[in-house]
């Protein structure tokens, strides 16, 4: 890997280089969407101007091209949480795409009386779905408990545990904590008791390494933007034998291979997952981002971004009033916290007058703000262009929120 060089890094990100109410721009909403390098935003205008056409079908020279580096996106995702075979990536429209198609697909196979787990902390995106189907099927969804730290508590889930249990949707990352869930241990733990589990994985992918096959998930999903590649592109890998036994998801063009008014045959892995013309130039984008990420090499990132974690903890701690919610021993670059007596809102307001982007509100997890007994947070999530000078800025701007409410 190349030494890392914030500075450098920073220069490929065009967006941060602006200034908001004449203040310049302080980005910490990357557990949002992430920023993207200008290799990503090149590919996009690339693609438009040089490749457009229609994949897989056409036989003239721009559909060759449009497949190949489609497909292409598709090897470097494999290689990226190291699938077995590209045959076990589907394209979706990110993370929320891919669990509803797991829901709405293997889920067919649920019985009244089974269960399903998620954890306390999920993203409303790995619990809607679930509960969804539960209430089709006369199943019933589960949440496991979580400590005070904001960590699954594993004798808990695995009295939760049992012949019943048919899906166990587990969060890699919490988005609203930075909490890293021991999901290696959980999954085995539900396969032990026959459950097929799928991972969230938003948050995880772009601060971890990621290994399907180690991990042994069936099923692990995440989103492009996430990335730091384009919006409305995400992966679902699925073990083979899973999606070779799971019915289609949508119908349509692509997803077939033959069709007549008395019978459809579906195409194979993975086409047979992906019905329609699918957003072809973004996905080809997100190669760039994949490769941004490798060449900088993701251990040197996540050092990096645990650095910021461990300044940020440390600074945010000092000051009067403020707690941080979620002291989980294993976290990703995220801090969330509450000052009291002011709503997070009016921090979120006060700190974009100084050009700080932080996320307040629920974050998509309302069922973990009530485990803590709190409407929402103020959250600071760190990339890798962000600086411990950024960070100096943000407390130095809370310090003007609590002085304007004081
Ligand atoms: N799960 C988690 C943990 C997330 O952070 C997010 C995005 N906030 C999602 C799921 C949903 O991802 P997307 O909106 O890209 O579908």
């Amino acid at each position: 890997y190349k030494v890392f060089d914030v500075a450098e890094i920073r220069k490929d990100f065009p967006i941060l280089h602006q200034t908001i109410h004449g203040k310049p721009l302080v980005y910490f909403d990357n557990a949002a969407t992430t920023q993207k390098p200008q290799s990503v935003i090149q590919a996009l205008s690339d693609y438009y101007n040089e490749i457009n056409a229609n994949i897989h079908r056409g036989i003239h020279t721009l559909a060759e091209r449009a497949t190949a580096e489609y497909e292409a996106t598709r090897e470097i995702s494999r290689q990226f949480i190291n699938a077995s075979s590209t045959e076990e990536i589907i394209f979706t429209r990110g993370t929320t795409e891919g669990i509803n198609l797991v829901a709405a697909t293997f889920g067919k196979s649920l019985k009244a009386g089974d269960e399903v787990l998620v954890t306390t902390m999920e993203h409303h995106s790995n619990i809607v779905p679930w509960q969804m189907l539960c209430e089709e099927k006369g199943a019933t969804l589960k949440p496991i408990p979580i400590n005070d730290a904001g960590e699954v508590i594993l004798e808990e889930y695995e009295k939760l545990l049992s012949e019943k249990t048919k899906i166990v949707a587990i969060v890699y990352v919490s988005n609203s904590l930075g909490t890293i869930n021991p999901v290696k241990q959980m999954i085995d733990m539900a396969h032990q008791h026959g459950a097929t589990v799928l991972i969230d994985g938003a948050q995880a992918s772009a601060h971890l390494e990621i290994n399907v096959q180690d991990l042994d998930c069936d099923f692990y999903v995440f989103s492009s933007h996430k990335l730091y590649g384009p919006t409305g592109v995400g992966v679902l890998y699925g073990k083979k034998a899973l999606l070779e036994a799971m019915p289609p998801y949508q119908g349509g063009g692509e997803m077939i291979k033959d069709v007549s008014f008395t019978r459809t045959t579906y195409n194979e892995l993975p086409y047979k997952f992906e019905a329609g013309t699918p957003n072809i130039a973004d996905t080809v984008a997100f190669k760039k981002a994949l490769e941004y990420i490798n060449e900088i090499g993701k251990p040197v990132i996540s050092e990096y971004e645990h650095e910021l974690l461990t300044y940020a903890t440390e600074s945010l701690q000092e000051i009067n009033g403020l707690r941080i919610v979620g002291t989980a021993k294993e976290k990703i670059s995220i801090v969330s916290f509450i000052v009291k007596g002011i709503h997070h809102q009016d921090i979120g307001i006060i700190l974009d007058t100084q050009g700080i982007a932080v996320r307040t509100g629920h974050h998509c997890t309302q069922p973990l703000m009530n485990r803590f007994e709190i409407p929402g947070t103020s959250r600071a999530s760190f990339a890798m262009y962000n600086t411990k000078e950024e960070i100096d800025k943000l407390v130095k701007g809370l310090h003007k929120v609590i002085k304007m409410f004081a």
